[in-house]
């Protein structure tokens, strides 16, 4: 099959043959019809995830299942699946709870195996991990769900839990950010997207900002304070750095919540956080680490009756070759949007 193969980090990728997976045992083999290029990959290119090389990367992915493993019950040849970035084992605690994204076992399509860029992906516990497409979910939405759209749901409604009426701002209005300011939106809440390109807020107003603020080294904190009378009620930064996780700190108002969904990877593992106001304000930081296949449904409930929309999000689809070309420039520029790869194209 053809896939984009990473042969070192920080080099050039490649577009070649290579050998096809088998399912494993419990697992499946799906044929990849879309799949997201995100943020993460441009992490693990980087050398930020420990790898084993040569790496085919790719973890948002979406299309119809191509062969079955032993022992799986619940999918068939030809079903039109999905799956969230991280997949449970199926026999934790956690995963027993339904919380599979944060299983001690977890397998990662595209950082602890071959991934999606690729004709062909395996995936592990297929029953636990697998989401049905609905027939009026399109591939290229589906695969917009499995890492950004998923992990915004879950940030701000199992995590934030924001109301109706509750400011939220949002910090980087890339995939997440974007999915974030639409969700929030549809939750009820007032919404304040962030960003350093003004074409990423005109996309952040598009999908239901109501404000949108420039940090072209404004005072972010400062701006969302005066809109809000006093600051948000919840923080999302979607991109993850020291400063955006400061500015959505720093936004919110006392009592307030904030959700680190961008990654934070650094050398000691430790990040800054201005803490001293978490104390004095008593805010609650809150991380969000994907979510759950056992809790797609109320979403893709909210997505068939077209109160969320994440096929606007999907900007261009590309070939394997366009998006080898791409990844490693994701590090420095956000594109506005989510773009999907066809790896048939
Ligand atoms: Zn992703
Ligand atoms: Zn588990």
């Amino acid at each position: 099959m053809r896939a984009m193969v990473m042969d070192a980090v920080n080099e050039p990728l490649a577009v070649r043959d290579v050998a096809a997976p088998v399912p494993p045992p419990g697992g499946v083999v799906v044929e990849v019809h879309a799949t997201g290029l995100c943020r993460s990959d441009w992490h693990a290119w980087a050398g930020h995830e420990s790898i084993a090389l040569p790496h085919v990367p790719g973890h948002e992915l979406a299309g119809v299942v191509a062969a079955v493993g032993d022992g799986v019950g619940r999918w068939c040849v030809g079903d039109r699946v999905t799956v969230p970035f991280v997949c449970g084992c199926g026999r934790c605690e956690w995963c027993r709870r339904g919380e599979a994204q944060v299983c001690p076992d977890q397998q990662q399509p595209g950082f602890t195996h071959w991934g999606s860029f690729a004709e062909r992906v395996a995936l592990h516990a297929a029953d636990v991990n697998l989401v049905g497409i609905p027939p009026s979910v399109s591939f290229e939405s589906a695969a917009a769900l499995g890492c950004r759209f998923a992990t915004a749901y879950r940030a701000l409604t199992a995590r934030a839990r924001v109301a109706a009426g509750e400011w939220v701002v949002v910090v980087g209005a890339g995939g997440v950010g974007l999915s974030a300011v639409m969700i929030g939106r549809a939750l009820g809440a007032r919404v304040i997207a962030v960003d350093r390109a003004a074409e990423a807020l005109d996309a952040a107003s598009g999908v239901g900002a109501e404000h949108t603020v420039l940090a072209d080294g404004a005072d972010v904190p400062a701006a969302v304070h005066r809109l809000t009378d006093g600051g948000a009620h919840v923080s999302v930064d979607a991109v993850g750095s020291a400063p955006t996780c400061a500015d959505g700190v720093l936004s919110l108002r006392r009592r307030g919540r904030h959700v680190q969904v961008g990654l934070l990877p650094t050398p000691s593992g430790l990040s800054p956080v201005p803490m001293a106001r978490a104390i004095a304000w008593e805010l609650d930081l809150l991380g969000s680490h994907g979510m759950a296949a056992a809790d797609y449904p109320p979403m893709l409930a909210l997505i068939e009756s077209g109160a969320l929309r994440p096929h606007d999000l999907v900007g261009r689809t590309v070939d394997l070759e366009e998006a080898a070309r791409m990844l490693p420039g994701l590090g420095e520029h956000s594109s506005a949007g989510i773009t999907v790869v066809d790896p048939r194209r």
